[in-house]
């Protein structure tokens, strides 16, 4: 596909150029295994030496053609759909750290990820850091060690809305000569694409804007193809030294600018097996297809709410980053000039029960776990993702306990503000 084609282009057409006689749409290859005609051609694939398919948990055609849209879309060289937004984040990270490194990581981050970080990863031996991204340089610097593998960051943090300073980040994780990572999900491409920032890798949960309709659980991982492993050989030696589970191949020497994500594939994948279902990622395909349509919608939504709710007597505070007050205005224009994502954090002036009471008075906007899609909804993180953390945990990762978090769909804006509005009423 022509990369110069704009991002709403490739919404609609990436990924997917059927030959004669296929598929106009993507379809759904609902089937484990892949046919050969000798033997030797089977074998072939198991050595990495021809690439194709042979079993759904390593490829599948339907995976393929939307992590190539989503590559395409992100600006990367090569991507891989995972089963979750978790097991993209995790894999990510794994596929270049192991027991006895390190990973530095933005506080804020979505709960899920912080668990994973904080306790699973810690299982398994390799240990994180977490910091203020607001921090300059020369603090962050502290958090690294000759052990460190990653820096990792969200765009637009869930749930607190915050906005990474990704050129600050790329220019110290490079300095520690290891790759940043950066959690696109809230931004989606459309949005921001990281890598013209200078991050090296970016992940996604699909299961937000990219789905859109909260119909299947997801995620990605995209590769830039610009990180130098080789420049840093002695830290990466899973991507810079023969991996004896094939042969002794080497994946910076047999794959070039793919070696990270062919190797998130081919080992990863094939030993934890977190693959989506191609009927998933069909799905995902058609919420890809309007995904250029939909951000303006939330994001103009989402503008005019906050707007509300911030002139709203009964509401204390509210972080949007299209909001004159937010600290992160000045991130938000440089980084997200054509609007950030339909979500909203904010507090109301009364007791964290009146939030809860606030929730339950809400007529079509619902309180579901769930965030980023077509339909309003809201969330209190303290009552609900967040209850496993303490509080201490909760104020690390930018969640006051009054936080409410709003996320605007694509309904119509009067009718978002009419619920918002008689909800307030009786309080
Ligand atoms: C939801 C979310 C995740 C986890 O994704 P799942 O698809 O729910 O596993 C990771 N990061 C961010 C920013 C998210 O919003």
């Amino acid at each position: 596909m022509d990369k110069k084609l704009n991002r709403d282009t490739l919404c609609v057409q990436a990924g997917w150029s059927p030959k004669k006689g296929e598929p106009r749409v993507v379809p759904i290859c609902q089937s484990t295994t892949f046919k050969y005609d000798t033997s030797e051609q089977m074998a072939r694939l198991f050595d990495l030496e021809e690439s194709g398919y042979f079993y759904t948990r390593l490829q599948n055609p339907t995976n393929d053609a939307v992590a190539a849209k989503i590559a395409a879309l992100e600006g990367g060289v090569g991507a891989m759909l995972t089963a979750s937004g978790q097991a993209a984040n995790f894999y990510a990270v794994f596929n270049i750290c192991e027991a006895g490194d390190h990973v530095v990581c933005s506080s804020t981050v979505y709960g899920g990820t912080y668990n994973l970080f904080a306790v699973t990863l810690k299982k398994l031996g390799i240990g994180c850091t977490f910091v203020d991204a607001g921090l300059p340089e020369e603090e962050l610097d502290k958090a690294f060690r000759p052990n460190t593998k990653a820096l990792f960051g969200e765009t637009i943090s869930n749930p607190g809305g915050d906005v990474l300073d990704i050129e600050k980040f790329a220019r110290t994780a490079h300095r520690h000569g290891v790759p940043l990572i950066v959690d696109n999900t809230f931004a989606t491409p459309i949005n921001c694409r990281p890598f013209e920032w200078g991050a090296d890798i970016v992940t996604h949960s699909t299961t937000k804007y990219m789905d859109g309709h909260a119909v299947s659980v997801g995620g990605a991982i995209v590769d830039s193809g610009n990180f130098d492993w080789e420049a840093h050989a002695d830290k990466f030696p899973g991507l810079t030294a023969p991996d004896p589970s094939y042969h002794g191949l080497t994946y910076t020497k047999a794959f070039g600018r793919m070696a990270y994500i062919t190797k998130a594939t081919a080992q990863l994948m094939r030993d934890l097996g977190s693959t989506q279902s191609p009927q998933n990622a069909f799905l995902l395909n058609l919420g890809l297809e309007t995904l250029h349509l939909r951000m303006p919608r939330h994001c103009g939504n989402a503008q005019r709410v906050a707007e509300w709710l911030e002139a709203h007597p009964k509401v204390k505070w509210v972080n949007y980053c299209g909001l004159k007050s937010s600290k992160y205005y000045e991130l938000g224009r440089k980084y997200l000039p054509d609007g950030s994502c339909g979500v909203i954090a904010f507090g109301l002036d009364g007791s964290r029960e009146d939030a809860v009471r606030f929730m339950d008075r809400l007529r079509f906007i619902c309180i579901v776990t769930h965030v980023a899609d077509a339909r309003t909804c809201v969330l209190h993180p303290a009552s609900h993702t967040h209850r496993q953390l303490s509080d201490e945990q909760l104020r690390e990762a930018g969640v006051a306990p009054d936080l409410i978090r709003l996320s605007v769909g694509i309904e119509n804006a009067e009718d978002i503000l009419s619920d918002l509005e008689q909800a307030l009423e009786g309080m």
